[in-house]
């Protein structure tokens, strides 16, 4: 309590010790525990560590709208990245990013982008259920789950990385994956900072 406390009055340390000018230091952050790989629906997915301790009060204050953990949660998942990868950051829901200020994992694949000098896409965004007039067919067959394309793959996109918070169920992801596969993009993979601990593969 002291420590959330703590955090909140003085915001530049460490959400789960304290220490450092950091709101989640790399020490806290590895704490909760070791990455894990899974294999979903066919997408290998890569999760930087479990939901768990410091890490998941960073990310429940993130989502709460304290967009300075963006930095620290960028940290945590660089390095997982290289230069070669191409991150497509699974869209927030409209009233989310309207409650919160900010599109998180948005906000985070920027800091990488920035950092590590990834690319990021934002080809992917949320099925509206708004009309489909002006859309190619593949555009309206990519748009059947609860995301769409906002435009079909070209000859020279290069392979994408899907990027999100928390590994729950992992049915956004493959969901996500299978409406990119269905415009003709290549997805590779996915990348998600944490993975809830009662996810089971
Ligand atoms: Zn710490």
């Amino acid at each position: 309590m002291w420590t959330h406390l703590r955090a909140l009055l003085f915001p530049r340390a460490c959400i789960g010790c304290n220490r450092d000018d950091l709101l989640l230091c790399g020490e806290c952050a590895r704490a909760a525990g070791d990455s894990r790989r899974v294999t979903l629906a066919g997408l290998e997915a890569f999760s930087c560590r479990p939901y768990a301790g410091a890490l998941k009060a960073a990310i429940a204050e993130f989502k709460s709208g304290r967009r300075g953990f963006a930095l620290d949660l960028a940290a945590l998942a660089s390095p997982y990245v290289d230069e070669t990868v191409t991150l497509v950051p699974i869209p927030t829901t409209r009233r989310r990013i309207a409650a919160r200020g900010f599109d998180q994992t948005a906000l985070v694949a920027r800091i990488l982008a920035r950092t590590r000098r990834i690319g990021v896409s934002n080809v992917l965004a949320r099925a509206k259920g708004a009309a489909q007039q002006g859309r190619s067919r593949r555009e309206r067959l990519a748009a059947i789950g609860r995301f769409r394309v906002r435009r079909t793959a070209g000859p020279h996109d290069p392979e994408l990385v899907l990027f999100d918070d928390v590994l729950t169920t992992g049915a956004t992801l493959v969901d996500a994956a299978h409406t990119l596969e269905t415009a003709g993009f290549v997805v590779a993979g996915a990348l998600t900072l944490a993975w809830a601990p009662d996810f089971t593969s």
